[in-house]
């Protein structure tokens, strides 16, 4: 699954939303989650973020690591 990061926070673009074919991006109160069930890893979101807040899971930098556990819990509190 995709993850989206810290660069996201307070931004909410919403460029990745446009993209994504299975409409798996949700808007949180200060970010976007992807659901990491119902990606499909097809990437479309990744360059149209102009801040580069989204990372293929096993590409997270370390700083946002938590990230990663915070777009699924956003979904666990749903
Ligand atoms: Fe949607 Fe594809 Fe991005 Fe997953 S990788 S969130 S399916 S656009």
């Amino acid at each position: 699954t995709y993850v989206i990061a810290e660069p996201c926070v307070d931004l909410l673009d919403k460029a990745c939303i446009e993209e994504c074919p299975v409409d798996c991006i949700y808007e949180g109160d200060r970010m976007l989650y992807i659901h990491p069930d119902e990606c499909v890893d097809c990437g479309a979101c990744e360059p149209v973020c102009p801040v580069e807040a989204i990372y293929y899971e096993d590409d997270v930098p370390d700083q946002w690591a938590a990230y990663t556990k915070a777009n699924v819990d956003f979904f666990d509190e749903l």
